[in-house]
């Protein structure tokens, strides 16, 4: 069978493909979209877009699938899809208060690609590879570089530090994303990690349901099933990209009874608005998706022109409460430069409290007053015997 060329070809539509090539995630992943002329084949470039992959596209690295390219506005270079994929060339510069490790992951990795940050929970790093290479990636510095699975020699030395680590009650698989491993490789994995008596349960991070839906298959569905507790969060950022392909999978991976969260990283021009925000989180409940961190840019180098003020993400918030569910509401959270875990932020509702009293406003700025019950001791006696 011969591919039909994918450069020079306005637009690459399905139609340039067979269907069941569309539709293989592996042909997805073996055609991305990494140069200028690959990418003309989708879009047409702007200038500001072309300066971008020139000076930018060597330092880190450009790619994504045609399923995601193909959601592309041809003509708009402000497309979040396009914003998310193609460099500009503010990338190249560094600005204050950006890292190359934002996140002081390299200081906390007391294992090979384990991070350890909190008492409980590791990140364990499975891999380099992504469907598509972010723009805002905070994790840049690693990714993308060889393609490579982590040896089995990192991961027996991995699983030997969860092992014999028993505060850790739950591995967060990420990389790297996980879901563009074949299906025996992450099962060697997870069936790994799974078989560690003190580790309560596992979660995956990936954006492969918004990238590479088609690789959400039976198959991996499966294979997935048999190693719950199992949860995954993915990373959805605008509602464009809340396609038929990706609520279907979505829906397979709810159907084999993985709960499903997301984590959206606030982009300036790309969801930096309360009607963005609100639109997606509504398109990710109805595909049983519930948004869980809303993230404050990581100050990684080369995204200062993505990243928005502190205010812009609280303000929003203070929009979203009660126009809409709490169950559409996500945490606000600022990871700390350096190391220091996530922290949440926010409106603030408290105007005032003392003397057994809160003066609160609502999301109305109503003020309303509560007045606390007599002061009491607050032990629960049963769980003197419930926990003996
Ligand atoms: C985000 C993160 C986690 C998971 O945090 P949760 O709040 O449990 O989702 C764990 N380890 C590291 C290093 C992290 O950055």
């Amino acid at each position: 069978m011969t591919l039909l060329p994918l450069q020079r070809r306005r637009p690459l539509t399905r139609a340039d493909v067979t269907e069941a090539e569309w539709f293989d995630w592996r042909w997805q992943l073996r055609h991305r979209l990494e140069t200028v002329s690959d990418l003309a084949a989708f879009v047409t470039l702007s200038e500001e877009e072309r300066r971008g992959m020139q000076a930018a596209s060597k330092l880190f690295r450009v790619g994504t699938t045609p399923y995601y390219a193909a959601l592309m506005d041809p003509e708009n270079r402000h497309c979040p899809i396009r914003m998310q994929v193609i460099p500009l060339a503010q990338e190249a510069s560094v600005s204050r208060g950006e890292y190359v490790d934002p996140l002081g992951e390299d200081g906390l990795s007391p294992a090979p690609s384990i991070v350890h940050r909190y008492p409980d929970r590791v990140l364990l790093l499975a891999l380099d590879r992504c469907a598509v290479y972010c723009r805002h990636c905070n994790r840049r510095r690693m990714v993308g570089q060889d393609d490579g699975v982590i040896s089995r020699i990192d991961l027996e030395a991995a699983l030997d530090y969860i092992r014999r680590t028993p505060q850790i009650r739950d591995v967060l698989i990420s990389g790297g994303d996980p879901l563009t491993l074949l299906t025996e490789k992450l099962e060697w994995i997870i069936s790994s990690v799974r078989a560690i008596a003190h580790v309560d349960f596992i979660r995956i991070g990936t954006r492969v349901p918004v990238c590479l839906p088609m690789r959400i298959d039976a198959e991996l569905c499966a294979m997935l099933r048999k190693y719950h507790p199992l949860y995954i969060n993915t990373h959805f950022n605008h509602p464009k990209e809340v396609t038929v392909e990706a609520r279907a999978a979505c829906e397979q991976l709810a159907d084999a009874g993985i709960p499903l969260g997301n984590q959206t990283v606030l982009l300036r021009g790309v969801n930096s608005q309360a009607r963005t925000i609100e639109t997606l989180n509504r398109a990710l409940l109805r595909m049983r998706v519930r948004p869980y961190y809303l993230f404050q840019g990581d100050p990684v180098t080369g995204t200062d022109h993505l990243r928005t003020p502190v205010g812009a993400g609280i303000e929003i918030m203070n929009q979203l409460r009660g126009r809409v569910t709490g169950m559409a509401i996500p945490h606000l959270v600022i990871d700390a430069p350096g190391g220091g875990g996530k922290i949440p932020i926010g409106p603030n509702y408290v105007l005032q409290s003392g003397n057994g009293e809160w003066l609160l406003r609502n999301y109305e700025n109503k003020m309303v007053r509560y007045v606390e019950p007599e002061e009491r001791d607050c032990s629960c006696p049963y769980d003197e015997v419930y926990f003996n």
